[in-house]
């Protein structure tokens, strides 16, 4: 079942761009479900995305579209990187962010690892 009101998929997106090869990316993780490569312009000591390698714009694409084996693939994925990088002793944050209030900015659905350091409590207060 397509959801409504998302956009469609754009294959020129920075993150479709670097799974095709076409840009560089630093990576710490790849299998048949999931890339996971450092932020380019990181927000704690260790700050890294991990992406599905289909083609879906946001979770929301992502959760009702991608099949079991590539949620579940993906999200394994997730957990396995975390620990790789070593933050399980010291905790991380999984971020997703979809749409518009979430600032959004690669259409191609991705999480952020954040790790590293205290990340404080959830979101800052609007200012
Ligand atoms: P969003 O706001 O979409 O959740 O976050 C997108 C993230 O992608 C940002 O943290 C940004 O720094 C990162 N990013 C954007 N372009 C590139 C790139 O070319 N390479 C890497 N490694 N990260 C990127």
């Amino acid at each position: 079942m397509a959801v409504t009101g998302l956009p469609p998929y754009d294959d020129a997106n920075v993150f479709a761009r670097i799974l095709r090869g076409e840009i560089p990316c630093k990576k710490v993780y790849e299998d048949e479900h999931a890339l996971a490569f450092h932020d380019i312009n990181p927000q704690s000591p260790v700050h890294v995305l991990v992406i599905p390698k289909g083609r879906y714009v946001s979770i929301a694409d992502f959760s009702a579209n991608a099949s079991d084996a590539e949620v579940a693939g993906f999200w394994r994925a997730v957990g396995r990187v975390a620990k790789e990088l070593g933050l399980e002793a010291s905790g991380y944050r999984v971020l997703t962010n979809m749409g518009r209030d979430a600032h959004q900015e690669v259409p191609h659905f991705h999480v952020h690892i954040f790790g590293g350091r205290s990340l404080g409590r959830m979101l800052p207060r609007e200012s």
